[in-house]
């Protein structure tokens, strides 16, 4: 057990090195989309496994097929939890240049914030891990739990590998908890950490109802309107209070329990602010539910886009022969993605008016995740930030989708803790992308602290 005031002592000590050494890897332009950077990837690889090693780690590197993903390991004691780190240490490109204050990878310090691309996605947050194992290492000479990495290059565009690389080694990756720093805490900075993410079921739907675009003279009264038809079919979908009416679709939602209803009346969320932010008419939705409870807690269903007949300008009297929507839900524990998709699917060629022609196509479905909040990975990390920041963190979900969480939940049987350490004002993946150094310095220490805490036992 590492003495907790040598720990911060040294983390103290090494704040200029710790700050020095992030610029220099926020000089090496690792933009994963551009195929003139392959060399920046490898060498953003090398500088990462120069750290581990320096922190006692054995490192890898995994080739994927796409951008290598590094891989490192240190075994303190089989007997002790193990955490595995997920980062990335690809950036989105920098464009447009011109927007840009200073050189995207000349790192600056303005106001206290580090301007450069890839400052807080991820490169600043996932580096916060490995100085803080460093840290540990440079105290103690060895670590409080096992600790692995896993820091690859293709995050920014879409983990195509990902997938494969942690099935080919579900071995290496065995771990007890999944420790990811990727995204934003609340304002204030308000301690944060993200317990839940929805999942999502993506269909299209065509209808046809003739073989070729009809005159609508010569058919108007007599031919079906596939318009017509894929309207009524969508309007449908929803009952006047907003509810889904496809059959099944709410069978296995989990509704929040008091604990989780607890924690979400601490989260600070202005439903007026979030309306007059977006420019929202309204925000309507499901009867007997709260705006953020809808957000997190409640599955939707939503038209992302709508097609068919003549859209020059002018007129043309035309009916056409077809008509298509492409139509997603976002999805909660324990909604199964594909019986959700299939029982839209089953509702769509059902209700099809006039012996509509009803085709579906079914795009890629994405799991919801979810970890306990009395969990050994969230009771470490709650204590971790009572330790370094003197409170309790407000515990929140997202509405949206990271289909790595529900992998590495399936695939590792892991919990996953979300540990935010940017902040919304970051302008991730915008020009002039920032990270706030003190947030920095703070992630570092609050990492160490999760990792005693694992070692404690939780
Ligand atoms: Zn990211």
């Amino acid at each position: 057990m590492p003495d907790a005031n040598a720990l911060h002592d040294r983390i103290a000590s090494n704040a200029d090195r710790d700050l020095n050494d992030l610029l220099n890897l926020l000089r090496i332009p690792s933009v994963s989309t551009d195929p003139s950077r392959t060399s920046a990837m490898r060498e953003t690889v090398d500088y990462l496994s120069r750290d581990l090693q320096a922190a006692g780690f054995q490192t890898s590197v995994w080739e994927t097929g796409g951008h290598p993903a590094l891989f490192a390991e240190r075994t303190i004691d089989a007997s002790k939890p193990t955490v595995l780190v997920y980062g990335h240490y690809d950036v989105q490109p920098a464009d447009p240049l011109e927007l840009w204050d200073s050189d995207p990878f000349d790192p600056q310090i303005v106001d206290g914030r580090i301007v450069a691309r890839g400052a807080s996605d991820d490169k600043g947050q996932v580096y916060a891990h490995v100085k803080a194992v460093l840290a540990l290492h440079e105290a103690t000479g060895t670590l409080p739990c096992n600790v692995k990495f896993l820091i690859e290059g293709e995050e920014e565009i879409g983990s195509p590998n990902l997938g494969a690389t942690v099935e080919a080694h579900g071995k290496d990756l065995q771990s007890d908890v999944v420790l990811i720093s990727d995204g934003a805490m609340l304002p204030g900075p308000t301690p944060t950490l993200t317990y839940g993410l929805r999942g999502l079921a993506y269909l299209e739907v065509r209808v046809t109802t003739a073989d070729r675009d009809l005159h609508s003279g010569a058919y108007g009264g007599a031919a079906p309107n596939p318009i017509q038809a894929l309207a009524e079919m969508i309007a449908g979908l929803k009952d006047d209070q907003g509810r889904i009416t496809v059959p099944a679709f709410y069978d296995h939602v989990r509704e929040l329990g008091d604990d989780e209803r607890t924690q979400l009346e601490r989260v600070p969320f202005d439903a007026d602010a979030f309306q007059n932010d977006a420019g929202l008419t309204a925000t309507p939705g499901e009867p007997g539910y709260s705006v953020l409870e809808r957000l997190w807690a409640r599955p939707t269903l939503d038209v992302n886009g709508i097609g068919g007949g003549f859209q020059g300008e002018g007129s043309k009297t035309v009916i056409p022969n077809t008509a298509f929507a492409k139509i997603s839900c976002r999805l909660v524990p324990d909604q199964d993605p594909a019986a959700i998709a299939n029982a839209l699917e089953a509702h769509l060629k059902r209700v099809a008016p006039h012996n509509a022609n009803v085709e579906v196509l079914q795009h890629a479905h994405g799991r919801w995740a979810l970890s306990p909040l009395d969990g050994d990975g969230m009771t470490a990390a709650t204590q971790a930030i009572r330790a370094v920041d003197g409170v309790d963190p407000v515990y929140v979900r997202t509405g949206g989708s990271i289909p790595v969480v529900a992998d590495f939940q399936r695939l590792l049987g892991s919990d996953v803790v979300l540990l935010d350490m940017g902040l919304e004002s970051d302008r991730i993946h915008s020009p002039n992308e920032t990270f706030d150094v003190a947030l920095y310095h703070r992630g570092i220490r609050v990492s160490a602290e999760f990792f005693r805490a694992i070692g404690q036992g939780g």
